[in-house]
Order: structure tokens, then sequence, then C-alpha cells
């Protein structure tokens, strides 16, 4: 197959593909936090986030959510629908964690009574603020019918996500998504992954997560790696 590149971000790298409505993502092990300020390498992370976003794709194809995934290509390669990505950053969340927890006063592990749904801006220079529904209209980032589906795909995503995981004895505390237009429909793109997702061990409360990366905790590879064995019963 022959690519193009197209976009090098934080965590991924995009190609262009000899089909124009298809794009190949290349999973690094590079990785960063606090908006780029921290900065590391997350050994094989590249070949877990693939593998482990292949899978969450999977799942949800099996439930009917509309996504950009076509296949995996190899270890660190997968073939996506090529998005006119939506400039929003969309976050659920079940327990309070991370800059919610800051906002409100709450202590870290405290359940949310009901599901939360944020949005912010896309803007690595303005450092991806916090936005409603009126900033998006007034900034013309997505129309009001944009919204009212990506919210509604966010919450059966988290349904969705929340009960397997369960089973497999994690706890989903939060998550960010992004959505995109693809031939009019609006579907999800990018990865499902430890990178953005928060994923706790349901019985230790340990972290299997990028937070393991942004707060020096340690075994991040390792971390990445038993959430992979989790969902597939493989470790590579
Ligand atoms: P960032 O841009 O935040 O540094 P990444 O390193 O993950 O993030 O780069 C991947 C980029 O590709 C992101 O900007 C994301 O919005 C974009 N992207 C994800 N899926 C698609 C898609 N299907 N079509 C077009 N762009 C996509
Ligand atoms: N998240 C992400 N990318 C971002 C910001 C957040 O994937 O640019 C994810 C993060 O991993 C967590 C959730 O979104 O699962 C909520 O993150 P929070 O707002 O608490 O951010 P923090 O400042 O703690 O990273």
């Amino acid at each position: 197959m022959t690519k193009k590149p197209m976009y090098e971000g934080k965590a991924k790298q995009v190609f262009a593909t000899e089909n124009p409505d298809e794009l190949l993502v290349y999973f690094k092990d590079d990785a960063t936090a606090f908006n780029g300020e921290k900065k590391g390498t997350i050994g094989n992370k590249g070949v877990f986030n693939n593998k482990i976003s292949t899978f969450f794709f999977n799942l949800l194809s099996e439930k009917g959510i509309p996504h950009h995934f076509i296949k995996m290509l190899n270890d660190r390669e997968m073939l996506v629908k090529k998005l006119a990505i939506l400039p929003i950053e969309v976050v659920v969340r079940n327990i309070a964690a991370g800059s919610l927890a800051k906002r409100i006063g709450w202590e870290e592990g405290r359940k949310l009574p009901s599901t939360v749904v944020e949005l912010y801006y896309k803007d690595d220079a303005l450092g991806d603020p916090l936005i409603n529904q009126y900033h998006i209209k007034a900034l013309g980032l997505a129309t009001p019918e944009q919204v009212e589906i990506i919210e509604k795909y966010a919450l059966q995503i988290n349904e969705v996500l929340s009960a397997f995981l369960k089973e497999k004895k994690i706890e989903l505390i939060d998550f960010k998504l992004e959505f995109g237009v693809h031939k009019g429909e609006v579907i999800l793109g990018d990865e499902i992954s430890p990178d953005t997702c928060r994923f706790w061990d349901s019985e230790t409360s340990q972290k299997l997560d990028k937070d393991r990366f942004r707060r020096d905790l340690g075994n991040v590879e390792e971390a990445y790696q038993e959430v992979l064995y989790r969902l597939t019963g493989r470790r590579n």
C-alpha cells in the first residue's frame, strides 16, 4: 500500500492512501501530558493502543454504533475512513477524576450520581478549553444536530464499554472521544485506549491507564499490556 504522510500528531501519524476515502493511522510509542509539557515514550504503547482500539471498535460494530475503523493492518497500523474531524473533544465521566475532580472540588474516585458529558474545544494552542453548545454554535464548530448526535453516541458508547469492562474487572472512570463527518454522516473517529480512557481495576482501584505516565506511578507499559490481556487474553 502506498502511503503519503498527511499529519503527525502527538500519539499517531496519519497517512493518505490510494483511496481518497481512507486513511492509514500509525500508533507511536510517544506519550505527552499536560498539553505537551511532559514528554516521553511508553514501550510498545503503539502496539497496545492499536490492538485495544481495534478491539473496542469491533465491539461497537456489534452494537451498531458507527465508527471509522475498517481493519487492522499490522501491529501498529489500522485503516480507517477519512473524516472531517469536528474540533470537539467529548468527555464522558462516571466517576470524578482528573480535571473534573479539581474543578468541582470532589475527591478522585467519588461516583457521580449521574453520567457527565463535557465538550472541549480541540485546540492545542488554547489548551483544549471546556465549552458548551452555545460556544459550539457561536464558533460554528458543529451544528446543534451534530452535537445532539455526538452526545447520543457518547452515552451509548459509555453503556457498551462500561458493561463490557465490568466483566473484565475494569471500572470505566472516564474517557474522551472524537467524532467526524464521513459522506455526510457523523461517526466516531480517533482511538479508544488507555491514552484516552481512565481504567481502574475493579477490586484494587489500581490505575491501568495513562495516569501512570502523567503521575509517574511506574509500570506504565505493564498497565497497557494488562488492559490488552483482559480484553483479548493476549499479551501482545
Ligand atoms: P493530536 O492531533 O491531538 O496530537 P494524535 O497524535 O492522536 O493527536 O493524531 C491523530 C490525529 O488524527 C488527531 O488530530 C485526530 O483528530 C485525527 N483523526 C483521527 N481519526 C481520523 C480520521 N478518521 N480522519 C481524519 N483524521 C482523524
Ligand atoms: N483525555 C484525552 N485527551 C485530552 C484530554 C483528556 O484523552 O486531551 C481523556 C483523559 O485520558 C481522561 C478523560 O479524557 O480519560 C478526562 O480527562 P480530564 O479532563 O480529567 O483531563 P486530565 O487533565 O486529567 O488529563
